[in-house]
Formats: C-alpha cells, structure tokens, sequence
C-alpha cells in the first residue's frame, strides 16, 4: 500500500482509527474528508466500551490506556412498582431492584475518545473538515469522490468512515438502507454536579452502577462519564422510547441537541415523570434543552463491504442498534481489520483486491452477528418486553441467558476471533 493515496470520507471514531491504520499500512497520502465545520469535540455524548475489548485494542495499537475513561462495576435493573393504587420505588426512590448484574465495563466522553484517536493519527494525514462529499464511485484507475461542485479527486482507495447514511455506501450497496427499529432514544448528559439537587444527592447512585430503568414500552440506561475537563464527571442517559407522534421518519430525523421545542420536551418530562421511580425521572428532567436530543434507533446489514476500490467501515458499513454497547468497539475493529489485511496483501505482493476480499469477507461475518443480536436484544428489552413487575433476580437472569446464548458479542466480538 506504500506511494497509495487513500481518501476516508468522516472523521468520527471510525475514520480517525482508519486514517492511523492507512498510515500504519505505510499510505503515502491520506485525506480525512469531514462534513461538519465546527468543533467535532462538541458531540457530548457517552460510549461504553467493554474492558476486554478494550484491552485488546490497546495491545493491538489502536488506543492507549491513559485515556481517560470511568469504571462501571455493576448494573442494576430497577422499575417502579405498582400495584393497584400503590406505586413502590423503594427506599431511595430508586426503584424496586429486579437484579444487580455484573458489568465489566468502562464509559467514555465521545470527544474524548475522538481526541484520543486524532492524538494517534500522525500529522501528515491532512484533515479537511467542512468538506461534505457528495458521490464516490470507483473504476478502473481506483476511486474517486466528489463535492457539492462535483469536480472529482482521485484516490487509489476511498473509505467510507460517514456513518449510518453513507454516500460512499450509495455506490458500493445502494440496495441497503437503514431499517427503522419502531423505536427512539432520547438521550442527554450534563455535570454531574448538578445531581446535588436531587433528594439524596449524588451519593444516592454509587460512581460504578449502570442503572437501567425499566418500564413498559422501553427502558433508560443511565451512566456516569468522564467530563471534557480532567477530574470532572458527567451524567449521561439513553431513554429508550415509543416513536412521538411528531416525528417525520423520512430524510434525516435524528433531532440535534438545543433544538427540541418546548412541547417536545414536555413530552419526554411527562413520559420520564409517568413511568420512572423519582430520583430517576428528577435525573432525566434536570438536564438542559441544549444538553437534550433525540435520534430514532435504526439497523443495518449489507451485503458487501467492498466494491471495486471503495471500502466500508464503522457505522457506514452496518448500523448495530444501541443495545449492544458494541458500535465504537466494532468501528476500531473494522479499522484493525483493514490494517491487517493491508498487511497480509503487502506481503504477498501488495494487490488491493485480495485486501478488499479479505476484509469483506471478515467484516460480513462479525456485522451479521451483530446485527442479529442488537435486534434480539431490542425486541426483549423494548418492543416485546416481559412484565417487569413478575420478574426476579433469577428470572432477570434466565431472560439475559437466553437473549445472549450463542452471540459471544454483547460488547462486541473478541478480537480477530477465527472464523
Ligand atoms: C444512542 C446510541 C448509543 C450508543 N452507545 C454506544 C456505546 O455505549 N458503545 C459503543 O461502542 N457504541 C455506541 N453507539 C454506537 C457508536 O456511537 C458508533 O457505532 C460509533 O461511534 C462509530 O461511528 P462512526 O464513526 O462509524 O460514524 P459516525 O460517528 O456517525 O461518523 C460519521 C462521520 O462522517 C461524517 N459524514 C457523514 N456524511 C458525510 C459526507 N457526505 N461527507 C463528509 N463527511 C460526512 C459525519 O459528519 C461524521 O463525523 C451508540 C449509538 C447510539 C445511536
């Protein structure tokens, strides 16, 4: 792949890991195109990413383990009571325990991590943001891509790292379109100081725990993160919901943060104040309009990863849905992948289609998987969720068996794991 030129179209986790790889691969020029103009660092949101995953992604190069990252032990599924009249949320407010799971897992500020991986990628990868591209197709020379003038830059390869609504996925699959999963998450995060002005304060939700809140039609996961400044912290939570009647689910839908109107909002308070324990609902409606957003949860398999000299990776290869704490994780394997095969190619003389075929080939397999598992877990924890109220620790158990047995990828498939 030496004196190759190579374009990858996002600068997000998966086009920041695949530029470090290209340079690794020994690339001789390489052009992150990125859309947005302004500060990437913005996107304030939480990533979870499991430790073993995490620590092989170390070992293999792609992250180092200073990052700044918060522990989480456990997670606890609660949900509010009721029986006739009565409603019990327990002692704390909290909620009635249905089980304490352990939860090997670390959660990360999106800009952290982001930063991370630029901090990784060497200086002569030249980043261009504010450059939306509009096409990219490929043919016998290699690949090209195109702006809004449409004057095309030719590349021996062009990656697509531009996430669930891929451009360069129009040219190498154009049949595969993201499926609805019937379901939104609203999400948000702000300073975790803030949580003093919840009856019981802060302490009342140990640092380590995971809380997921169970209800009927949805759930809301909620965790601490590391804040943007070093030794402050976030909350961060993900409520997983019915579709508002409101929302338009043709074109881009997701609703970006400090834009909700004020009916909108009104219907995420009244949706957390009718269906969680207090100090949980109090949670969710303390955070601000500009810290609150919603984004429709989708899926996506596609039959191909490559076509002539294009490749896809990260979300715009296959959109897993949330549940399966697996996207950035799966984004930097994508990304180890392609190294790895680059490599294997070089040494066999350097052809870019065995690359491309042996990339496929593994990524196909793991994004399947994935896929499957995400909607499995969907359907058991959101669209067909059982009744919360007969469910016990050993229940709650038996029902996570049964939703994972044989996927091995909740968090993600172990690393290069063979075929
Ligand atoms: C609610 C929710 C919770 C999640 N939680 C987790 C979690 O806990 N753990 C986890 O591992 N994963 C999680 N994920 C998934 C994870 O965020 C992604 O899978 C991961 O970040 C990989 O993203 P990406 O880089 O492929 O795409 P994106 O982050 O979408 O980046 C695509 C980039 O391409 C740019 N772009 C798009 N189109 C163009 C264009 N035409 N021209 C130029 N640039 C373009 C965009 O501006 C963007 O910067 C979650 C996802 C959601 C929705």
């Amino acid at each position: 792949m030496r004196d190759s030129s190579i374009a990858v179209i996002g600068g997000s986790i998966a086009g920041s890991a695949f530029a470090g790889a290209a340079a690794r691969l020994g690339a001789d020029r390489i052009v992150v195109l990125e859309r947005s103009e302004g500060q990437l660092e913005d996107r304030g949101v939480g990533i979870c990413i499991n430790d073993d995953r995490f620590d092989e992604l170390v070992r293999a190069g792609h992250l180092h383990d200073g990052i700044r990252r918060h522990r989480l032990t456990a997670r606890r599924w609660v949900t509010r009571e009721t029986a006739g009249n009565r409603t019990d949320d327990g002692p704390d407010g909290r909620g009635r325990v249905l089980w304490n799971q352990s939860f090997a897992f670390h959660s990360h500020h999106w800009a952290v991590l982001w930063q991370a991986l630029r901090e990784r990628t060497p200086d002569r990868v030249e980043f261009r943001q504010g450059h939306t591209v509009t096409a990219a197709g490929t043919d016998q020379d290699g690949a090209w891509t195109a702006g809004p003038d449409g004057t095309r830059e030719p590349y021996d390869l062009v990656i697509g790292a531009d996430g669930y609504r891929s451009v360069v996925r129009a040219a190498v699959c154009p049949q595969a379109r993201p499926a609805y999963a019937g379901y939104v998450c609203w999400r948000g995060s702000y300073d975790a100081a803030l949580l003093a002005e919840l009856p019981g304060g802060a302490a009342a939700w140990p640092e380590d725990e995971c809380a997921t809140v169970c209800y009927p039609g949805g759930q809301v996961v909620i965790y601490r993160i590391p804040g943007l400044t070093p030794g402050t912290t976030q909350v961060n939570w993900v409520f997983y919901a019915p579709t508002p009647a409101w929302l338009g689910l043709d074109g881009p839908t997701s609703i970006p943060a400090g834009t909700l109107t004020d009916g909108q909002l009104d219907d995420l308070r009244l949706l957390a104040e009718r269906h969680l324990p207090p100090y949980w609902s109090a949670l969710v409606t303390l955070t601000p309009r500009e810290r609150t957003f919603l984004q429709p949860v989708y899926d996506l398999e596609t039959p191909r990863r490559t076509a002539g000299r294009l490749l896809l990776g990260g979300d715009a290869a296959t959109v897993v849905r949330p549940h399966n704490t697996s996207g950035a994780v799966k984004a930097l394997q994508d990304a180890h992948a392609f190294e790895r095969a680059g490599r294997a190619a070089a040494a066999d003389g350097g052809s870019w289609p065995a690359l491309l075929a042996a990339y496929d080939q593994e990524r196909g397999v793991v994004g399947r998987e994935l896929v499957e598992l995400g909607r499995r877990l969907g359907r058991e924890q959101v669209a067909a969720a059982p009744d919360w109220s007969a469910m016990d620790e050993p229940g709650m158990d038996a029902w996570w068996r049964r939703q994972i047995t044989g996927s091995g990828g909740f968090g993600g498939h172990a690393l290069g794991r063979p075929e």
